[in-house]
């Protein structure tokens, strides 16, 4: 029998597909899908491969064929259908096909060119047994010297539950640092658990579907009829916050059930809480699957497992979950769909709204997308017909939209109040407490990170390895680069001109939680942001503390905007809206407006009526002003204008093609070669912009440059930039790497 297989290898001009026999003894366990790996060119080295397709022979094989050496994979996660969908994604993302389809192996797959199976790979994840805290206050205080411990105990800090491997290959740790840190106290190694906790956890009562609203059984019935006739379609529910949209997902599943097909529901990272899985679970029980990256590796590996035997109906997950080996597909649920951690940010940087609706397509499948402030591209398509509009306009369960009032800052300086919390506000929260009601205070992080600067010179203490200034922590006075984990402690002098008066330029979390217990020292406060919840199931304690323990006020920042349901909360301020409104991207409105609209929507999601009050110095701004409207399409109309004068998406395409490497030299000719390839002989049919550094030009010592197309990309225009970008490959020098983004949300 001959394989035929295609090798996993970054050079593109070999992303094809080779012959190789296949062994006797392997017969019974090959399988298309399979990895193996084979002896391939001259070298000795075993390369990986994914068995594409099966032959019984070849007639005049042009050269002496060789023999598979082993088989890697148990179980094979890839089909006919899958390999489409790969060439799919390795087209429109400029990748290649082995890069796509490792988008569909199980969590946790590693490609190494080795002989021995992956799987047999021990699940041994390192944990950390003290407190951030503890370790930071360690650090400081010399206890923790090494550099090497500094970066291991860092990382973990941000990223829980890795694999004792991944550490070593990926971070370049020894084992022998490992071992110290284990010896002193401050990391365990655990073999997981092959049980999914996450479910047995729960000890959930079965819910009953709600009787629908008139709004929810218009919309639900409408797209049932294409479920029923099997139809691809996609629709947009655009329904304010609180009107009752998870209702209409669970009655759409319980229909595309009932027609023998199965669901996959997506939901922001972010919010893929104990409360969004609960939902879903007490309706549909084991039925479903759940993939989350905050379980561990073997946990979800097993889920797959689950999905592949057929033993779930149901696969609810953050971005990746669409790849999930799930066949037979209705319907696709997307929650939230403005988020950009739908957005893929490494390579390929791929759309999950794109895959969904090209999986919803070949499988005559509905696709759902649902949101308060849907994407202005996808708003657009729903305006012109190409996406459904369905929209949902009260809140569901008789709760109304709170009262948004806006607060001029202006007002406040002249009476003299220069306190991150205006007057009204201040008035706003000690009512509530007395009221024993509960408040939540937004700050947006971006641009709200402190710093450390020098008050003689003005020097930002930068990252050495990346452009951008380190995180101060002033509990502990650590400086962090949260982009590579660089850790700097004792920082008295300014390096540049000696100075000695270092001051942190700060306006964060903590900050406004010392300010607020000043101003009210009674209240009970909580804090949530990046710091406080970087522990697996930190962010659900903290909510759950502030809900079952009437905590007076919870701070926080993105993260809190996302679907909690806490009716006792009737104030909300918004502390950093003038940060959000500052931004100068071109989607940066479109991300303030989402932001301001979701976190407003905390407010009055009970009996109690709810109140938002918005600190702003721009007080007509048209962002504010669509939200104390309660009008996302004021600000859709504002937007799309803009957008139009202007020249950005959905206007028109674009594609950014960034280049990166250790030297910036190389890089920038690197730039200049593809910007030459992708301009010669253009017929006006697309436009190429100048190399540029983006915003952070060097991250973790690699720098980058940018090389930006705008145009109306169709069949035509599109195949020929594909083609310029082959070429580009084969001349491209393997010291620097290229990635791209279609339609970015940052430039
Ligand atoms: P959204 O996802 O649109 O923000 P949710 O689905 O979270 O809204 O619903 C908001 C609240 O309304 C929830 O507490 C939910 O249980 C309740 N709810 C939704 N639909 C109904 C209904 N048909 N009858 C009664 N309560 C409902
Ligand atoms: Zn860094």
């Amino acid at each position: 029998m001959i394989a035929k297989i295609l090798i996993n290898t970054s050079v593109n001009s070999l992303n094809k597909v080779y012959d190789y026999l296949v062994p006797d003894d392997m017969l019974n366990d090959i399988e298309v899908g399979k990895r193996v790996s084979v002896s391939f060119g001259r070298g000795k080295n075993l390369e990986e491969g994914i068995v594409v397709k099966l032959e019984e022979s070849i007639e005049n094989p042009k050269y002496k064929l060789k023999y598979i050496s082993s088989i890697l994979d148990d179980i094979s996660y890839i089909d006919e259908k899958r390999l489409k969908l790969a060439k799919y994604i390795a087209y429109i993302y400029f990748c290649n096909v082995y890069d796509a389809l490792k988008l569909m192996l199980p969590p946790g797959t590693k490609s190494k060119n080795s002989s021995k199976s992956i799987d047999t790979r021990k699940d041994n994840v390192i944990i950390l047994t003290k407190s951030h805290d503890e370790i930071m206050q360690d650090i400081q205080s010399n206890i923790i010297k090494s550099a090497k411990q500094i970066q291991l105990l860092t990382f973990l800090m941000y990223n829980e539950y890795v694999l004792v491997n991944d550490i070593i290959d990926g971070l370049s740790i020894s084992r022998s640092v490992i071992n110290t840190a284990q010896k002193n106290g401050y990391v365990k190694i655990e073999k997981v658990d092959k049980q999914i906790d996450f479910l047995n956890e729960l000890n959930i009562k079965r819910t009953e579907p709600l009787r629908p609203t008139d709004e929810q059984k218009y919309v639900i019935d409408n797209i049932s009829k294409y479920i029923y006739d099997e139809e691809y379609k996609q629709c947009l529910i655009h329904g304010v916050t609180g009107s009752g949209k998870t209702e209409v997902y669970l009655q759409l599943i319980d229909r595309v059930l009932i027609q023998g097909r199965k669901a996959i529901v997506l939901v922001p990272e972010i919010s893929l809480t104990y409360q969004t899985v609960e939902r879903f679970v007490s309706r549909f029980g084991n039925d479903i699957a759940i993939l989350h990256s905050k379980m561990t590796i073997s946990q979800r590996k097993d889920e797959y497992k689950r999905i592949k035997r057929g033993e779930v109906n149901i696969v609810v997950g953050a971005r990746s979950a669409i790849f999930a080996p799930i066949d037979d597909i209705g319907l696709i649920i997307i929650d939230e769909e403005h988020d950009t951690s739908y957005y893929s940010q490494t390579k390929p940087k791929y759309s999950t709204k794109d895959i969904a609706a090209y999986i919803c397509k070949e499988n005559n499948a509905v696709l759902v997308l649902g949101s308060a402030t849907p994407e202005i591209g996808t708003y657009t398509k729903a305006l012109n017909g190409t996406i459904e509009l369905f929209e949902m306009k009260n809140r569901a369960a008789s709760a109304k939209l709170p009262d948004v009032e806006i607060v001029d800052l202006k007002e406040d300086r002249v009476l003299g109040n220069t306190s991150n919390i205006s007057i009204k506000l201040k008035e706003a929260i000690s009512e509530n407490i007395k009221n024993k009601e509960q408040t939540i205070l937004f700050l947006n992080k971006r641009g709200y990170n402190s710093y450390l600067t020098c008050k003689s010179c003005g020097y930002v203490f930068n990252c050495p390895n990346c452009d951008v200034a380190m995180t101060y922590h002033k509990a502990n006075g650590l400086l962090l680069c949260h982009y590579c984990s660089h850790v700097e402690k004792n920082i008295r002098i300014c390096p540049k001109c000696g100075g000695e008066e270092i001051s942190s330029y700060e306006l964060g979390t903590e900050k406004l939680e010392e300010e607020l217990k000043e101003l009210f020292p009674s209240a009970s406060i909580l804090r949530m942001d990046a710091d406080t919840t970087v522990a697996r199931d930190s962010q659900q304690k903290i909510l759950d503390k502030f809900k079952n323990e009437s905590i007076d006020i919870l701070i926080g920042t993105q993260m809190i905007s996302k679907g909690h349901d806490m009716p006792n909360v009737t104030l909300v301020g918004i502390i950093g809206a003038d940060a959000l409104l500052a931004m100068n991207d071109f989607s940066s409105s479109e991300r303030a407006f989402q932001n301001i609209y979701q976190v407003s929507g905390r407010a009055g999601r009970g009996k109690k009526a709810g109140r938002v009050l918005i600190q702003t110095s721009d007080s007509e701004n048209y962002i504010i002003q669509a939200v104390k409207n309660n009008s996302y399409t004021d600000f859709y109309k504002m937007e799309i204008d803009y957008r139009k004068t202007f020249g950005y998406p959905p206007f028109i395409d674009i594609l950014l093609f960034e280049i990166s490497g250790k030297d910036f030299k190389e890089v920038k000719a690197e730039a200049e070669k593809l910007y030459n390839i992708l301009n010669f002989d253009n017929q006006n049919e697309y436009r190429v912009f100048s190399p540029k550094s983006p915003y952070i030009q060097r991250l973790n010592n690699r720098f980058r440059i940018n090389v930006m197309i705008k145009a109306r990309l169709n069949s035509k225009i599109y195949s020929i930039i594909y083609n310029k970008i082959k070429i580009y490959n084969t001349k491209k020098k393997s010291t620097v790497s290229m990635s791209v983004t279609k339609n970015p949300i940052f430039i």
